[in-house]
């Protein structure tokens, strides 16, 4: 057991604000004494650097990575008797719009070394109902997305990328949110580029698509209190868009950062039986939201199959706090009863589900706190 140490916690977005209060404190003070609260060059200088550093010559920028999926289905026009290919190994939002639209969730079990949807398993699930593939670029990793296209253009389907989580990520060079018909990214606190409050935005290569979403997030208005259809209320803050505008200059950083202590958890924890750590495509480039390992084994510890849960309590006893992403899949969720999916239908899923333990990963991470982790790890085993 390793004593007297400061416990490591799973992330730390107050050391991040620390280092760039400054600059914060300042751009934000401007906004306050602008009166410009809603929209205004905060949130149009934001859209423009953010559909740059992709790119692309569209963003359109809303209140959550939430509302950016509700609304890229929305301005697909996605609907009652539609079906959406995703995976059933994400956060729960991926599938929540789904439903929210009126369409029917298609669950694709995953790949087990990325967590990714398992592209060759998509085919097999289109029907003349489908209509669109979400696929989650989850934990930062990339999907492959030239087979996917593929596999999309094959069948005339649209490709909305969930990019919540991998901000920066690349595939084969183009940026992840720039290679399907529209990206969907998340600025919650603990994204890669997270503000300080909600945030989200679409990015798109359609200006057409671009032109139905800014209608959709205002009240389905295009003019002032002319509404063409029902909407939502969907804005970036002025405040969130000037905080978002000073870190996007230190994304390519941060996520460095966080692609070194990939690297050294790689080094240090790959050789571990009972770890199976995680590993991206070789085309891929990830930005490491969660480094998330799996811990196989059973019946060790009389622990059963709990014995993630096991270790994940003597980690936490021991200092070094991780995270359960995600403990239940999304074709089992209560709400989903209604769909008839089986335990064992999505085998692959469910076992990450017993499985997987995500690491303390931030880019301000230190290497003592590294060593910490990988050390409390190797005594457990
Ligand atoms: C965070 C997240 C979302 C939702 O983003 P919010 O900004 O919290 O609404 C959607 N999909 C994935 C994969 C996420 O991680």
């Amino acid at each position: 057991m390793i004593k007297n140490l400061n416990p490591v916690p799973a992330f730390d977005i107050k050391q991040q604000y620390a280092n760039i209060e400054a600059e914060i404190s300042t751009a934000v003070l401007e906004v306050l004494a602008s009166g410009r609260y809603i929209g205004g060059p905060a949130v149009t200088d934001f859209e423009r650097q953010f559909a740059d550093y992709h790119g692309v010559p569209e963003c359109v920028a809303c209140n959550s990575g939430t509302d950016a999926l509700y609304l890229a289905l929305r301005a697909l026009n996605i609907g009652a008797g539609d079906e959406v290919i995703t995976t059933p190994f994400s956060f729960f939002a991926t599938t929540e719009v789904i439903t929210a639209v009126g369409a029917k969730p298609v669950f694709v079990d995953i790949d087990a070394t990325t967590f990714n949807l398992d592209v060759e398993k998509v085919t097999a699930a289109i029907n003349h109902q489908t209509k669109v593939i979400i696929p989650v670029h989850l934990f930062g990793l990339p999907v492959d997305m030239t087979a996917l296209m593929e596999i999309a253009q094959a069948n005339n389907l649209a490709v909305i990328e969930d990019c919540a989580q991998a901000t920066g990520a690349t595939w084969a060079g183009q940026k992840v949110g720039s290679i399907g018909h529209v990206g969907c990214f998340s600025f919650y606190p603990t994204k890669n580029l997270g503000g300080c409050g909600d945030g989200g935005a679409i990015t798109t290569n359609d200006p057409a698509i671009a032109t139905q979403l800014r209608i959709l997030r205002e009240h389905g208005s295009k003019t002032r209190y002319i509404h063409e259809e029902i909407g939502v209320n969907s804005r970036l803050d002025a405040i969130q868009a000037t905080i978002l505008q000073i870190k996007l200059r230190y994304l390519d950083l941060w996520n460095s950062k966080r692609q070194q202590i990939a690297n050294y958890y790689y080094q240090h924890l790959s050789q571990i039986a009972n770890i199976i750590v995680p590993q991206e495509l070789p085309s891929g480039v990830g930005v490491w939201n969660q480094y998330t390992i799996r811990i196989t084994g059973e019946n060790r510890n009389g622990a059963g199959d709990k014995y993630r849960d096991w270790v994940k309590n003597q980690l936490q006893e021991q200092g070094v706090n991780t995270m359960l992403y995600y403990p239940l899949p999304l074709h089992l969720q209560p709400v989903y009863r209604y769909l008839h999916y089986k335990p064992g239908q999505l085998p692959i899923a469910e076992k990450a589900c017993q499985e997987v333990l995500s690491l303390p990963m931030f880019p301000e991470l230190t290497q003592e706190q590294q060593d910490q982790v990988i050390e409390t790890l190797k005594s457990i085993f």
